[in-house]
This record gives structure tokens, sequence and C-alpha cells, in this order.
């Protein structure tokens, strides 16, 4: 039988075969988890300057190759430039970020209810992080990932998602030129065979990807008793109000829908304007939108992806929706889609109830306030929203009442600070947040140890 081969092709330029590499298979991850555990007693015994020394290095060793890496994500993933030297300038930063971890404390001292002793906590790691990450982001959630993994100790499988096998191979490259093993941080390329196979052997899952999938990740991890977190897919809204400055809300807002064609798991879908807001903010993002170009939205991922995006705007347009702005595909080489602004797509239609993956997006109308936050929580995928207003006392209360895990006032709904707690509310997330101190929570187990004199002295 030939064996299976992973691919990925420039959405540029379809020709352009990035990367081919023979599927490993089960066997071969189980194997990578075999060696990487016997790794993570070494690892961890090198102690905190090494690993923080270790992690460092990667980060120089990530801004040495910013251009080389930019010009791989671009190729890769189609990422516009901007956002793919954004994507590399980030990564950098996450290493360095926890590379100060290994030094932080890892308990607290406590006093005993009575007579002499010592009660402590310390937090200790799993052993092998097994991560699974998706390609639009193919260096930065690798990293947020394996970053906080590696610096408290335990080893790293990750297994990328196939389309973005090229970066995660030059990252593990870059990691091995940094002095990090491979048996400490593996790569192993593959789809859901690999995946579910790594669900199966690590002693900490990570997920990002699809809802569908890391539903099945997560049963699979709970099953076996292991700790899973996933991040999931999101249908995210930006509720503009009256008093918003419209112009502003616009250009935010088709930020959120077209920037990297609208491939972020927190780009926004669901356009809710309030009131007032309606018709000048409809004007405004037209116009916004219809002025994007490919240095801001980029082609998206493969043909699948394009079919989907054009079959559902058909659908939504046959079942009575608007195209106020975009609707089609460019004359042109590459799997580009034009940014696209829908009205009265029907409630129960897809496109409104569901995430796409693409630069498209609903607009609502919402006669008040309470109207546009039931609208926004009318969804599990619950990951991030946007809300544009002049008022704090608005914004700090719709905060409030807003199922969503990011939740982001006169900004896009797609932005993201690796050193802040990560991830959705209700379906869009399982487990601990990514990211700042959550994700060397979740890396780490307590334990409890309760020291008593023994005695004699
Ligand atoms: P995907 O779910 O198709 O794949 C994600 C990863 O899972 C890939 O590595 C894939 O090979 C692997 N996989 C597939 N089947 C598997 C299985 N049965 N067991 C284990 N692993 C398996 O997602 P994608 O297309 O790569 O990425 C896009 C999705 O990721 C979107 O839904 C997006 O919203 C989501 N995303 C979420 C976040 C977040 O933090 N919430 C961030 C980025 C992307």
């Amino acid at each position: 039988m030939p064996a299976v081969t992973i691919t990925s092709y420039n959405p540029a330029d379809p020709d352009d075969l990035v990367a081919v590499v023979e599927e490993p298979g089960a066997e071969a991850v189980r194997a990578a988890v075999g060696r990487a555990r016997a790794a993570q007693t070494g690892w961890l015994a090198a102690g905190a300057g090494a690993r923080s020394a270790a992690l460092g290095r990667i980060a120089d060793a990530v801004e040495a190759h910013a251009e080389e890496l930019t010009a791989l994500i671009v190729r890769e993933v189609g990422k516009p430039l901007a956002e793919a030297r954004g994507e590399v300038a980030r990564t950098a930063a996450i290493w360095r970020y926890y590379a100060q971890a290994p030094y932080a404390p890892s308990g607290a001292v406590h006093e005993t209810a009575a007579g002499a002793g010592l009660l402590l906590t310390r937090r200790r790691p799993h052993g092998v992080a097994g991560l699974i990450a998706p390609w639009n982001f193919p260096l930065a959630i690798p990293t947020w990932k394996a970053a906080p993994a590696l610096a408290v100790g335990n080893t790293v499988v990750l297994k990328p998602a196939p389309e973005a096998t090229a970066c995660a191979l030059r990252l593990a490259e870059l990691a091995r030129a940094a002095g990090v093993s491979e048996d400490v941080f593996t790569v192993v390329p593959g789809g859901a065979e690999e995946g579910a196979a790594l669900v199966d052997a690590a002693d900490v899952v990570s997920f990002t990807g699809s809802t569908g999938v890391g539903r099945a990740v997560v049963r699979a991890a709970t099953e076996r008793g292991v700790p899973v977190q996933a991040e999931l897919g999101g249908l995210n809204a930006a509720l503009v109000l009256p008093d918003a400055d419209i112009a502003t809300a616009a250009a935010h807002v088709a930020a959120a829908i077209a920037g990297y064609a609208g491939q972020k798991c927190t780009a926004t879908s669901r356009v809710i304007a309030v009131g007032a807001a309606y018709e000048p903010l409809r004007e405004a993002l037209v116009k916004a939108l219809a002025a994007v170009d490919d240095t801001v939205c980029g082609p998206v991922v493969n043909s699948a992806a394009r079919e989907r995006l054009t079959l559902a705007v058909g659908s939504a347009v046959e079942a009575g929706a608007s195209v106020l702005t975009g609707g089609g595909v460019p004359d042109r080489i590459g799997w580009f889609v034009e940014p696209t602004l829908l009205a009265d797509v029907p409630a129960e239609h897809p496109l409104a109830r569901e995430e796409f993956f693409g630069p498209i997006a609903v607009l609502h109308a919402a006669a008040d306030l309470d109207e546009a936050i039931a609208l926004a929580n009318d969804t599990p995928h619950s990951l991030a929203t946007s809300v544009h207003t002049r008022s704090l006392d608005v914004a700090l209360a719709v905060a409030d009442r807003l199922d969503a895990g990011m939740i982001r006032v006169n900004a896009p709904s797609s932005g993201v600070d690796f050193h802040l707690p990560f991830g959705g509310a209700k379906g869009a997330a399982h487990g601990d947040r990514e990211q700042g101190q959550a994700a060397l929570d979740f890396y780490t187990v307590g334990r409890t140890v309760s020291v008593l004199p023994g005695g004699g002295a």
C-alpha cells in the first residue's frame, strides 16, 4: 500500500506545494510519547535555570529568523504579511514571557492547625503534554501551548494541523538549534489518526480547533482520566451602540470580519446594531469592507473552505438574505473570497448559527440593548464579543451580561493579549484557560505536603 502523505499548499498560489511528508501513523506517536516520557525526569531535574535559558534561546532563535518565519507563514497559510510579522514577534514574546516562569513560586507554606510542623503546597508537571493545534496561528498557538508546558517541567509532543506542517517542523528545528532535544519537544506531523493517538497516550492534553473535533478529544481524554483543555470555534458578535464613534467602530468591525479572511477563532461574524446605530453603521461598514484589500484579507486556507463559504452565501440569498457588499469570488489565482456583509439572513440559517471561518458577517438590527445582548448570547459558541460605545457605564454593564470568554470594548473582537487568560464561554471551551498564569496552572497539578518533626532530637 502506498504511504499516505500530508501535503500543504500555498493558499494564494495553489500550485505551490509547501510541504509533503509521510504520515507517521499512530505507532510513531506512541513511540514519540514514550521517548518524551523517558526524557521528562531529566528535563525537570535540569532545574529552573536550565529551562529558563532554553526557552530564552528559542525566543532568540525565533527573533533571529523573523523574516524567514514571516515568509513561511505567508506562504503556508496565506496570512497577510503584517499579521504574519506580528505573529512571529508575538511568538518570540511568548517564549520570552514563559522563560521567566521556571523561577516563579510553585506553591505556598501554611501554618499547621496545631503543633509543630510545616504544611506546604507544590505544583508539579503532569509528564508528557500532548498538544494538538489548528493551522490558523501556525507558530503562536503551538508556542502558547508548548512554552508554558515546558517551563514547568513537562516534555511536549505537538501535532500540528496538516495545513501548517512546514511552520511546525521549522519551529522544532529552531528549538533543536537552541539546544532543546527532540525528546523534550517533538513535533509529529499528521492528521486525525495521529491526533487521536496523542490523546490516547499523553498525560495532559491541550487542543485548539473546531468544535466537533474538540468535543471528541475532550471525551477521549476524560475517559482516560487525563486533564484536558479545549479551545474551540466562535460565533462572535460585535455590538454597536448609537453613541459609538461609528466610523471607528466600523473600522474595527471590518478588521475583525475580514482580517486574515476571517480565519481567527475571535473573528466577528455577527454585527448587532442597536437602535439608531443601524443605518449609519451599515453604510460605514459597507464602505470599510469594500475598501479591504489583500494586505488585510488574503485567501482562505483551501478550496474546500472557499466552496463552503460561497455555497453558504448562495443558500442564504435563496432563503431571503440580501448582500450588502461582497458575496463573490474574485477572478484570480488563489483561494480568495470577497469580504462580505449580509442582511436579513433567516435566524435559523447556518450562517447565523455556525462558525464558517471566512470573511463573512451577518448584520442584525436590535431595538435596544436588551435585545442586542439576547441576540449576542443566543449561541453556544461564545468566544469573543466586542462592544462599541462611548459610555463606560454601558460597557461595564454589558460586559457583565455577555456570555463570552473575551469581551473587548471599543476594539475588534479579534485581539488577544498573551499574558492574560484566554478562552471561550459555554460550548466554546472546555477546561482551564490558556495563556498567562492560567496556562502554568493547567500544565501542573497540586501536591499538599505535611511535614512533621521526625522526633528523637
Ligand atoms: P480542526 O478541528 O479541523 O483541526 C484541529 C487539529 O485537530 C488539527 O491538528 C487536526 O489534525 C486535529 N484532529 C483532527 N481530527 C482529530 C481527531 N479525531 N483527534 C485528534 N485530533 C484531531 O481545526 P482547524 O481547521 O485546524 O482550525 C480551525 C478551527 O480552529 C476553527 O474552528 C477555529 O475557530 C478554531 N480555533 C480556535 C481557537 C481558540 O483558541 N478558541 C484558536 C484558533 C482556532
